[in-house]
């Protein structure tokens, strides 16, 4: 169960804001089959399930969310092949369900604009047009993801969807360039692996240190070096960071976040003979 922690100096909790099914192939790149298979049963479309979990963060100052999740702008046909939850009421319901205000958003970030984390940004009006889920948040994403999103490869196409770069534009969007501190104690550190300038959050309490690394380590069997997605459209340079930030994280004895993992939220990581494993599995 979700609940707000005191890191030292700043309270961080998660929220799963949609669930999704997504090819477990491509969630698992040049990985067999019968070994993904034993993270994630696949169903008779070898779908996998899959949440987006946000992060949210609580200062005297601000309330900060983490991702946006899918949303509830989608087509029938779209919806049902992701197998979408909710396919109604988006992150405006799923804030709500848990007693938080969407209007007390004060900071959106986003850690790069693929659908599957940004499309919540839009809720949709009574008259059919998409208007902001969070009127009052402001969007923080890195300027060279924000070009890339506007003009994207063939590979990553299908990941961006213009509608919703639009309703980010109404809410304002704060271009960062490079890595550094957002708020106090919460700063962002760049992976170009999985796409161009995708914003690693790290949260240092006085406590505890989390790393929230999105699709770099999008899940707990994600955590060994060579499982990378087939969606990454750098997948050599994803498996340097991903490993550099382990080494990190070890270091810190610090909390990982999972995005896209339905059944752990989060984990520590420990370093071995074969390299960085799961230490212990954490909630938040
Ligand atoms: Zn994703």
């Amino acid at each position: 169960m979700e609940a707000w922690v005191d890191l030292g100096g700043i309270e961080a909790r998660t929220l799963v804001v949609s669930r999704f099914k997504l090819d477990g192939g491509a969630m698992f790149g040049q990985v067999p089959k019968p070994l993904w298979s034993r993270y994630s049963k696949a169903d008779d479309l070898n779908r996998i399930p899959l949440v987006v979990r946000s992060l949210l963060l609580r200062t005297p100052e601000a309330l900060v969310l983490v991702e946006a999740g899918m949303g509830e702008n989608f087509g029938a046909s779209e919806a049902e092949r992701l197998a979408l939850e909710p396919v109604a009421g988006g992150l405006d319901d799923a804030l709500r369900a848990e007693d938080i205000d969407p209007r007390a958003v004060t900071h959106l970030v986003l850690t790069h604009l693929h659908f599957d984390h940004a499309a919540g940004v839009a809720r949709r009006s009574v008259g059919g047009t998409p208007v902001p889920a969070l009127p009052h948040a402001r969007v923080y994403v890195q300027r060279s993801h924000w070009e890339r999103a506007h003009a994207p490869g063939i590979k990553e196409k299908r990941s961006f969807r213009p509608e919703d770069l639009a309703v980010m534009e109404e809410m304002g969007v704060e271009l960062i360039d490079g890595e550094g501190e957002i708020l106090p104690r919460i700063s962002v550190r760049l992976s170009s692996g999985h796409t161009d300038a995708l914003q690693i959050v790290i949260v240092r309490g006085k406590r505890e240190t989390l790393y929230y690394p999105s699709d770099l380590i999008p899940t707990l069997a994600h955590v060994r070096a060579a499982y990378t997605m087939g969606f990454d459209q750098w997948p050599n340079r994803l498996i340097e960071e991903k490993v550099a930030l382990l080494a990190d994280v070890a270091a810190d004895d610090g909390l990982l976040v999972f995005v896209h993992d339905p059944n752990t939220v989060a984990a520590r990581i420990q370093e071995g003979a074969h390299g960085y494993s799961v230490r212990c599995k954490e909630t938040l």
